[in-house]
């Protein structure tokens, strides 16, 4: 199984030499001849056990800055549209410059993944560009030195969350595999869940809200602690874990984290360590401290579960600290109802990582938020729904005209998304998608998940 990645950037941040090295022949020699444009051109690259063909688009920049605009922004356009995921190359020496800016801002508008990488950042020259990086808005930058072949890991590390989402996250606008026939009725029914995979989990949340305790109260030893230094091993990600005869695969935060810990010697929440446990997994437990619960960074990451689509359980750890335990609870659900609106009806589950108590509960719930976010609501039984709803609430009317909805349909699940036609998909205002959106989630019973809705024009 293979993934695309494109390699964005500026002129002379080192496209090539990075192609190059994941490719590991000298097949991108650069080309220095004025005017000569060349292809964009696919390898077969590798970082360890990962393979990924690569799109280089080195040599796609005219010289003439005045046209680098138009050039290289459809041929870069084409690329990003073409990948998986971007590797956009900023250089670290240098800094970030407006090219930069204007190359993040097109990134940020396709919308596609981008993994944000800082090159050059071999020795202290480097380092200013890296904190600089950060400004872009594109998350964490990975440090690397693609002459010297230093930060190989971290990019292993970034692009891992891709190598599946290939298989299991297609296209959101193709209708992929109908749901099963009954065969009775004729009718769309649900598939049944596949139990053969692993559950693949990630245990997220602010430093100190014990993630590592609770990680190693599951597993029942102390060994995410120890864990191969390299780095460039498929163990270093992950670790496998059975509960109750289920398979789950385990995000290994505690080895990400502990090299953190060393480089930026305080505790601080790393944001792409985060994401890309985030995009490891598909269920997400986000682990609050009870005594001090829903921060600013504990809503954050939150929400950054929400946008990225995966299902959300929220570990109320500590709880052994709690005295009015039911106080406590009434408390914690409402503020999770009023900040959490987009993934409403989230699991709390109160828990000790100290003491165990509270894991199976745990993962009984997220069993449960698994199933809801695999599931397919039949077509017949959405547009049942969708006749009752127009039938009582119709869409308003805007500058004088109805707006038609007809038809409505689940193409795919993972997280659930829902596309509608729509006479004026442009008219239909926010809060009426909003109303929809939350009525499939009370009638369909999607708690805890992000719900998608697209609006498509349609008579
Ligand atoms: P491109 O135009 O983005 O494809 O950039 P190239 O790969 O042609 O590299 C531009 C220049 O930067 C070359 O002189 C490279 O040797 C140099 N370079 C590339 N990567 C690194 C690096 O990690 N560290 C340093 N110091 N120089 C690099
Ligand atoms: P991490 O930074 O999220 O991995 O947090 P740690 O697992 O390192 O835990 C941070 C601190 O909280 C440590 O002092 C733990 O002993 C403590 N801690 C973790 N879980 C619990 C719990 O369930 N109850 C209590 N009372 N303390 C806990």
């Amino acid at each position: 199984m293979t993934f695309t990645v494109a390699i964005i950037g500026r002129p002379n941040v080192g496209k090539s030499t990075l192609f190059n090295r994941l490719v590991g022949s000298k097949i991108a020699i650069v080309d220095d001849t004025p005017g000569v444009t060349r292809d964009r051109r696919p390898g077969e690259a590798r970082i360890g056990d990962l393979h990924f063909t690569i799109i280089d688009t080195a040599g796609l920049e005219d010289a003439d800055p005045d046209s680098l605009e138009g050039r290289m922004r459809a041929q870069t356009e084409m690329a990003i549209e073409e990948a998986d995921v971007s590797l956009f190359l900023i250089d670290a020496r240098v800094g970030v410059t407006p090219v930069d800016e204007h190359f993040a801002e097109l990134l940020r508008r396709v919308g596609k993944p981008v993994v944000l990488v800082a090159n050059k950042a071999e020795g202290k020259l480097g380092e200013n560009g890296v904190m600089e990086a950060y400004s872009l808005g594109l998350g964490e930058p990975v440090a690397l030195s693609a002459e010297h072949g230093e930060g190989m890991a971290d990019l292993f590390a970034a692009l891992l969350p891709f190598e599946r989402e290939e298989e299991e996250f297609d296209d959101e606008d193709e209708v992929d595999a109908p749901l099963a026939i009954d065969p009775e009725t004729g009718e769309e029914i649900e598939a049944p869940l596949d139990l053969s995979k692993p559950i693949k989990v990630a245990i997220v949340g602010r430093p100190n809200a014990g993630k590592s305790t609770l990680i190693n109260t599951m597993l029942g030893e102390d060994r995410l602690l120890v864990g191969p230094e390299a780095g460039i091993t498929r163990d270093s990600i992950s670790v496998d874990w059975t509960w109750n005869d289920r398979r789950i695969k385990l995000f290994d935060t505690a080895g990400m984290r502990k090299k953190a810990r060393v480089e930026t010697k305080l505790e601080k929440l790393s944001v792409g360590d985060t994401l890309r446990a985030i995009r490891f997994a598909e269920v997400v437990v986000l682990t609050l401290d009870v005594t001090i619960p829903f921060e600013k960074q504990d809503l954050q990451i939150a929400d950054l579960v929400a946008r990225e689509g995966r299902a959300l359980i929220i570990a109320l750890n500590k709880w052994d600290l709690v005295e009015d335990r039911q106080a406590k609870m009434a408390e914690l659900r409402e503020m999770a109802e009023r900040l959490l609106p987009q993934v409403r009806g989230v699991p709390l589950v109160p828990l000790s990582g100290l003491t165990g108590s509270g894991i199976d509960k745990l993962m009984g719930e997220l069993l449960k938020v698994y199933a809801t976010w695999n599931r397919r609501i039949p077509t017949a039984a959405l547009n049942r729904w969708l006749a009752s709803v127009l039938e009582h609430h119709p869409p308003p009317a805007v500058s004088g005209r109805r707006i038609k909805l007809r038809y409505m349909t689940q193409p795919k699940a993972r997280p659930p998304t829902f596309v509608a036609f729509c006479s004026r998909p442009e008219a239909l205002p926010d809060a009426y998608t909003r109303y929809l959106l939350n009525g499939i989630r009370d009638t369909f019973k999607l708690s805890a998940v992000p719900l998608r809705l697209t609006l498509r024009k349609g008579e």
